[in-house]
């Protein structure tokens, strides 16, 4: 066969499996063994019934046919309604490009902004596609630590310090996957700063937007709002984690009417427009607010209750953990290697966490807990982890 292009290939250069934990756990549950599975971040629970019910509805009034390249009006006015509400920025239906989820806002905003050996920073720990999604552009990118003792948050210095002459934009995510951090305003401020000073496009993933603690805790700041930054912002958003809806793949990305404009062509030769009968049940879902507010009440009260099992666990430092959709433990003192500790937890408790070395460096020394599993499902594993801490084996001590 002729070779596939180096574009593709290098968009998952082979190496080391981060996700061994994860994969391994999954296989041994397949195979019949009872594995608490912490390691994922897909909801355990099914989308609203309000939504799948306008789906099955749209589906018998003829809903099958091609929808608009950009979205169906009445869809982008809806996404237009929850960006006014999420960013704080009044934001017209033209502002808006529906796509096939938050990937696939991730995807129209690298191929946006970056030709082809122009440079990104992403800010670290970060989710798992974000490098391939700058190598599908064609684009470096240098990864912008943020340390476990800053609360994952990154740091304008250090942002500053990485912005080289062919920089074009930087990424960022808050509520962040995988730590939890829910970025302040004065962290943000710092970014969209660096940003302004040298002309770079901010890409804020903003998908766990809704995610966050409702009493008294960090609310979700967007930097779409802060001044100045309306015109160089692309916020990623999705239906995925707000209205529980993953696996109907559908998002969208909002910024600034010109460029959406002319990446309207992007969706001309990828998806030629989203699904008629999703598009129809995501109106319903997103002008209704269908699930979003229980939703987000079930993780908090998740959050909630895991956190308060690492109360006086004095092994263990709760990092980040504020938003999202997991928790985030420093696991350094019990043990500096994070891969080794997610291991001997799998073959001892039979509960699968992700190493944090995974999500890069900065991550290195802890573990990563999901969240989707229920309550009493989260306490089972934090009296598991307390059990396995307790009997560490001593030689691996730090
Ligand atoms: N951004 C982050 C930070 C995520 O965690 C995810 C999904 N896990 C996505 C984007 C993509 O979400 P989706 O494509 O399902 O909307």
């Amino acid at each position: 066969m002729p070779a596939p292009s180096s574009r593709i290939s290098s968009i998952s250069p082979s190496g080391k499996d981060d996700w061994e934990v994860h994969f391994a756990a999954y296989k041994r549950k397949a195979a019949g063994e009872a594995i608490l599975m912490l390691s994922v971040g897909d909801h355990d629970f099914p989308t609203p019934s309000e939504t799948v019910e306008a789906c099955v509805k749209a589906l018998h009034e003829g809903y099958h046919h091609y929808t608009q390249l950009p979205g169906l009006p009445r869809l982008r006015e809806a996404m237009a309604r929850i960006s006014t509400i999420s960013t704080g920025v009044e934001t017209a239906a033209s502002e808006i490009l529906a796509t096939g989820g938050g990937q696939g806002a991730l995807f129209a905003a690298a191929q946006g902004v970056l030709d082809p050996g122009g440079h990104a920073i992403v800010a670290a720990p970060y989710y798992a596609t974000y490098p391939g999604t700058f190598r599908s552009a064609g684009a470096t990118f240098t990864v912008l630590e943020a340390s476990a003792e800053d609360g994952f948050e990154p740091s304008a210095e250090a942002l500053e310090a990485a912005v080289r002459p062919n920089t074009k934009a930087v990424l960022i995510n808050s509520p962040n996957n995988p730590t939890g951090a829910v970025y302040s305003r004065e962290t943000l401020e710092g970014i969209a700063e660096v940003c302004r000073r040298h002309d770079l496009w901010l890409l804020s993933d903003e998908v766990y937007w809704t995610h966050c603690s409702s009493d008294g805790g960090r609310k979700h700041i967007s930097p779409r709002g802060l001044p100045g930054m309306k015109e160089r912002t692309l916020v990623i958003n999705s239906l995925s984690k707000s209205h529980g809806m993953t696996g109907w793949r559908i998002g969208w990305l909002t910024g600034p009417n010109d460029f959406i404009r002319t990446l309207i062509n992007l969706n001309l030769v990828s998806t030629y427009g989203l699904n008629d009968f999703v598009s129809h049940a995501a109106i319903a879902a997103l002008e209704n607010d269908y699930g979003v507010k229980e939703i987000a009440a079930i993780y908090g009260a998740r959050r909630a209750a895991f956190l308060a099992e690492m109360r006086g666990l004095n092994e263990v430092v709760v990092r980040g953990s504020e938003g999202g959709m997991y928790v985030m433990l420093d696991i350094r003192a019990v043990d500096p290697d994070c891969e080794r500790f997610a291991w001997r937890f799998l073959d001892a408790e039979k509960v699968a966490v992700m190493p944090g070395a995974s999500f890069g460096e900065a991550a290195a020394g802890h573990i990563r807990v999901s969240l989707c599993q229920p309550e009493d499902k989260l306490r089972e594993a934090a009296a598991r982890l307390r059990r396995f801490i307790a009997t560490y084996p001593a030689e691996t001590n730090a």
